[in-house]
């Protein structure tokens, strides 16, 4: 399977987000052509910070494969990592990252800094970006374009 294929179901868990009122952002992991975790942003239903796509897949790949280190796993994200996600990929050890749409207000892999390629750390992140940008980036923007449509009637 190829990086458009993963990242679809990326964006699927986006949709869920979507579907529940959060904002559109969705995260596979996979090992050896195989998805051993998925998980959308859950940081309003769950009121907390840290619930973020990336986080919470990193979680349970970790207890899927029983260690935390994700060498050779691939991590697909609809919208590039914020400063806390990228740091949890780094300390993941995640071989790969794949993210869709740039994020110009967090984005920490490439945007405002590059934390996955960070020399002075001990792990750098290969890193492709754009994979199904326009898709990644249209649900965010309709998903946002509603919210203030909503807001306004009220
Ligand atoms: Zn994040």
């Amino acid at each position: 399977m190829n990086d458009q294929y993963y990242m679809k179901l990326a964006l699927d868990e986006a949709e869920k987000a979507k579907e529940i009122g959060e904002v559109p952002i969705g995260a596979v992991i996979v090992l050896n052509n195989t998805v051993i975790s998925s998980a959308h942003n859950l940081r309003e239903r769950e009121q907390r910070s840290i619930a973020h796509a990336e986080i919470l897949a990193i979680d349970k790949a970790c207890k899927e494969i029983g260690s935390w280190r994700l060498e050779n796993a691939t991590l697909y994200v609809t919208l590039e990592p914020c400063p806390m996600c990228a740091g949890a990929i780094v300390l993941s050890r995640i071989g790969r990252v794949v993210y869709g749409a740039s994020d110009p207000k967090g984005g920490c892999a490439g945007t405002l800094m590059n934390l996955l390629q960070e020399e002075r750390f001990n792990h750098q992140v290969d890193l492709t970006k754009g994979i199904e940008e326009q898709a990644c980036s249209e649900l965010l923007s309709s998903f946002f374009r509603e919210l203030r449509k909503r807001k306004k009637h009220k």
